[in-house]
């Protein structure tokens, strides 16, 4: 026969083998994510890596450009108009400065993949830092 005491204890052990047990399982979360974020983490520098060993990483932005000659009977300025071009402007920000370059139809096709790769680096270096946020987040010590 149980006192009421006894049973008030009984309950008190269950409620603590319950936070016992979800402490146990939020460990076992975080332990997983921290698994699978070092498991991005890795697949994030071997590419980082392959576009950095390519050496072909080139910032800005190449855009078409059709174009008006300075000769007032030239077709550019008949209507509807045929502009000249097209052709290819290779842009970039220096010192808050834009600065353009014309490039060939074969330097565009070449140095295009190079913008791109650029591009994928900004990208996994976001990523990483989202993975960063996540585990900053997921840290338990917020609890306390
Ligand atoms: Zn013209």
């Amino acid at each position: 026969m149980k006192t009421p005491k006894n049973t008030e204890k009984m309950q008190s052990v269950v409620v603590n083998f319950s936070i016992v047990r979800i402490r146990r399982d939020v460990m076992t979360i975080l332990t997983h994510h921290a698994a699978s974020r070092q498991a991005e983490a890795d697949n994030i520098a071997a590419e980082l890596a392959a576009i950095a060993r390519s050496g072909m990483v080139l910032p800005g932005s190449i855009t078409q450009r059709r174009t008006r000659c300075g000769h007032r009977n030239c077709g550019c300025h008949a209507d509807p108009p045929r502009l000249h071009g097209p052709y290819w402007q290779w842009t970039r920000k220096v010192a808050a400065k834009t600065i353009c370059r014309w490039l060939s139809t074969d330097q565009h096709h070449d140095y295009q993949a190079w913008i791109d790769n650029d591009r994928r680096l900004h990208e996994l270096l976001a990523r990483l830092e989202a993975l960063g946020a996540e585990a900053l987040e997921a840290d338990p010590r917020w609890e306390r």
